[in-house]
């Protein structure tokens, strides 16, 4: 099954920001599988086009304190996501960020973010009942308890994890993130939580791991938090990327089999995504795709059922990874 929501995403650009966020890659990517021939016709049976509502506030404070989701319902809202898309710098000039260029309001960014996690929401329960669902959105793996980070206001995964948990005959639920950067906020905001347990592999250094011990109020940096398991990959180790892959998915057998997986198959460790936060890791298409049949084949080795999240996709070529990935898993005849 892919999820695909239909409510417009408009490019950052659209809000005045410089951020290479263009909103196109899950229609592209729908578009892509739909001119493949053997795909196209089943058609029916793998893809769920609509348009998707916004989550609701009881379902973000599951996760986030009560007084932050109140700034972001409220008058604070746009400087919640100032704060989030690191629109000012620490000398208070704007950030890749020109207002008179802008042709909507900010906060409608946190009404497309509150839409994204919808999305994992419902993803998270289609994959219970037919063991796979690819959501072409969601992976908002930043956002912190009581603040935004890393253009994620809110952290879907764990809200999603936690509503499942909730309302599903399920004990467990584990979350592999494979995009560029560490998973950062879904360690923290999941620590000590041992039904929820975590994977990421990412960047070694960089953003969000270059940041300062301590918080400006002087509390602990939560993005330092380790994950259950977390396997970093230094500069120009591209080669042993789907080894230590390997060795950080069987880590994670130390734990019981879950209900659920939820994969963050971000796109920005591939060589042509163009954040350059994310240019320390450069794998190639085939490296991409072998990333994601990797993580297929180990959840589909243990049968647990997968929701698949975009997470990071920056530029004009993001979209070629997940088309890669569902061209190959949609081709092939299995009931998943
Ligand atoms: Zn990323």
């Amino acid at each position: 099954m892919v999820l695909n929501d239909l409510s417009p995403r408009y490019p950052f650009a659209e809000y005045g920001i410089d951020i290479p966020i263009l909103g196109s890659n899950g229609r592209k990517t729908v578009e892509a599988l739909l001119a493949t021939p053997g795909i196209l016709e089943r058609r029916e049976q793998w893809l769920l086009e609509k348009e998707l509502t916004e989550v609701s506030r009881e379902r973000i404070e599951r996760v986030h304190e009560s007084a932050y989701v109140a700034r972001l319902f409220g008058e604070a809202c746009e400087a919640e996501i100032t704060k989030t898309f690191e629109l000012i710098d620490e000398n208070g000039a704007y950030h890749r960020y020109d207002p008179a260029a802008a042709r909507r309001p900010l906060c409608d960014l946190f009404d497309r973010t509150r839409r994204s996690a919808q999305g994992t929401v419902e993803a998270a329960h289609l994959a219970l009942k037919t063991g796979f669902c690819f959501y072409l959105g969601g992976g908002m793996h930043h956002g912190q308890y009581d603040f935004g980070s890393g253009f994620c206001p809110i952290n879907d995964i764990v809200i999603a994890a936690r509503d499942v948990l909730a309302t599903a005959d399920i004990t467990s639920v584990w979350v592999i993130d494979v995009d560029a950067h560490k998973g950062d906020g879904t360690a923290a905001l999941t620590d000590g939580d041992a039904s929820i347990v975590t994977f990421s592999q990412h960047m070694a250094s960089g953003w969000p791991l270059d940041q300062p011990e301590t918080l400006p109020d002087g509390r602990p940096n939560p993005s330092h938090i380790p994950s259950d398991v977390d396997v970093p990959i230094g500069e120009g180790e591209e080669e042993e990327y789907l080894m230590k892959l390997r060795i950080g998915l069987d880590a994670l057998k130390a734990h019981p089999v879950p209900g659920l997986a939820i994969v963050l198959a971000g796109a920005d460790p591939y060589e042509r995504d163009e954040l350059p936060s994310a240019s320390q890791i450069k794998l190639s298409a085939a490296q991409m795709l072998q990333r994601d049949l990797l993580v297929d084949a180990f959840l589909r080795s243990l049968q647990i059922p997968a929701l698949y999240v975009m997470a990071g996709n920056y530029g004009p070529h993001s979209w070629e990874v997940y088309t890669r990935f569902l061209t190959h898993f949609l081709s092939r005849a299995t009931s998943r």
